[in-house]
Order: C-alpha cells, then sequence, then structure tokens
C-alpha cells in the first residue's frame, strides 16, 4: 500500500504577510478555507490535501519552524536577523530558500525633526535608542563607533523620541506616513526588508518531495 502523503504545517501570521502571501499561496495551489480574520481557529484546513496553516505570531514564525512545530513559515527578515541574533548569531538551522518579496519596508533610524542626528553620531559619542530590534540597532550603532543606549520597545516606538524616552527610534518604515503623523524624521536607513521562505532542514529531508514541488511554487510565483 503506498504511504498517504505527509502533511506539511506552514507557519504564517495574520495582517500584513497572510495578506500579501495570499496571491503566492494561490499560485502554489494553496487555498486556505477559512478566513483567519474571522476564525478563532488557529490551525487552517486548505483545499491542498497536504497542506494545513498555522497562525501564529510573527516573532514566533522562526521558533516553531526551527523546533519543528511547523515544516516552513514565512517571517520579515527583520524578525529572523533579530532571532538569530537572540540565539547567539547562528542561523538556528533555519533554511531561507526563497525571498518572497512580499512586506517590503525598511528599517530605519527616526528622531524629531529638532534633533540634530549628525551631531549625535559623531565618534565616539553617546546616544538613546528605543526599539523593538535591539539587536539589529546595537549592530548599527557598533558599526558607525556610537555608543548606544538602548531601550526595548514593545510597539508605539514613535512615542520614545516625542517623551523625552529616547534621542532615537529604529523601527520598520514603509510610506513614512505613521512617521510624519508623529512629527518624526528618517535620518538613516539601515536595511531593507522583506519576508522569505522559512524552512525546517529535517523536514526537508523527511517529506522532501511535496516540501520541494512547495518551496519551487513559491519561488516561481515570488519570480
Ligand atoms: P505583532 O503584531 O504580532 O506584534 P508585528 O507587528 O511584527 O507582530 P506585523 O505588523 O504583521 O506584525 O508585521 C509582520 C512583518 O511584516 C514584519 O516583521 C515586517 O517584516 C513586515 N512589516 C511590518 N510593517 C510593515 C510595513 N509598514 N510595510 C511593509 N511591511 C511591514
Ligand atoms: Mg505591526
Amino acid at each position: 500500500m503506498p504511504s498517504p502523503t505527509p502533511i506539511i504545517t506552514l507557519a504564517l501570521s495574520k495582517g500584513r504577510i497572510f495578506d500579501d502571501a495570499l496571491p503566492l499561496l494561490t499560485a502554489a495551489g494553496i487555498e486556505v478555507i477559512d478566513d483567519p480574520e474571522k476564525t478563532r481557529k488557529l490551525i487552517l484546513a486548505t483545499h491542498h490535501p497536504g497542506v494545513r496553516v498555522l497562525l501564529v505570531r510573527a516573532s514566533d514564525v522562526p521558533t516553531y519552524v526551527e523546533q519543528g512545530g511547523a515544516d516552513l513559515g514565512v517571517a520579515g527578515l527583520d524578525v529572523l536577523i533579530e532571532h538569530a541574533a537572540e540565539l547567539g548569531g547562528g542561523s538556528g538551522g533555519l533554511y531561507l530558500p526563497v525571498d518572497l518579496k512580499i512586506a517590503r519596508c525598511r528599517i530605519s533610524v527616526a528622531t524629531r525633526a529638532d534633533f540634530d542626528y549628525a551631531a549625535a553620531v559623531k565618534q565616539g559619542s553617546r546616544i538613546r535608542v528605543a526599539s523593538k530590534y535591539t539587536h539589529i540597532a546595537r549592530q548599527h550603532f557598533a558599526d558607525k563607533g556610537v555608543h548606544v543606549d538602548l531601550i526595548k520597545l514593545y510597539g508605539s516606538m514613535e512615542l520614545a523620541p516625542l517623551t523625552g524616552l529616547a534621542d532615537a527610534i529604529v523601527d520598520l518604515v514603509s510610506t513614512g506616513s505613521t512617521l510624519k503623523a508623529n512629527h518624526l524624521v528618517e535620518v538613516e536607513r539601515i536595511m531593507d526588508i522583506s519576508s522569505r521562505l522559512v524552512v525546517n532542514p529535517a523536514a526537508l529531508k523527511l517529506k522532501r518531495e511535496p516540501m520541494r514541488q512547495l518551496i519551487d511554487a513559491f519561488a516561481r510565483a515570488a519570480a
């Protein structure tokens, strides 16, 4: 008797990544049955008999895939870099075969318009920076030879310079309208961000054929 097709579990986060991944999923022959914004289910069936979707927090995607809770997933490069740095710089054994080119944005430094950033980042100076991306921020200022006092925040970063909590923030920017609405200016671009396909290498070995097909379908759709 032929063994049944192994079920492949794909970890996605609700919101931007799910929405932007939808056309890629469709192109890969995966149609999710429930609307993640309407259901309370966290495991979603698809019309593809061999694929199910796990809804996890954006920053939890690498952990699920690394630990084998999901076979593959979609995560922003921002999340992947911070996650790897938390593990001490290793990739955590994750395989990143495809740049899906979705959820594109950048990580930038922003300050109040009246803050003299150029003077603040002269070699040997000191700056207070608030961010959710403390590893990326630390590395950026270390590369510039600037001493940095980092303040870890989990959201509403724009408030930090406005309240005097920090001189600058390191945060994701796409259109810049959130910065503008809060009278902040983007003073330096650190890196461009997009979402990547994240694969568990052991799952790739164990479910080689269906995993390969799925990865190839995503790669074709993203090209
Ligand atoms: P949570 O809401 O669970 O705290 P999150 O805020 O990181 O997590 P999202 O806002 O859905 O979740 O962001 C998910 C990913 O989408 C980010 O890691 C980033 O790669 C990308 N992203 C975030 N904001 C933007 C944006 N404004 N434009 C384009 N891509 C973005
Ligand atoms: Mg968000």
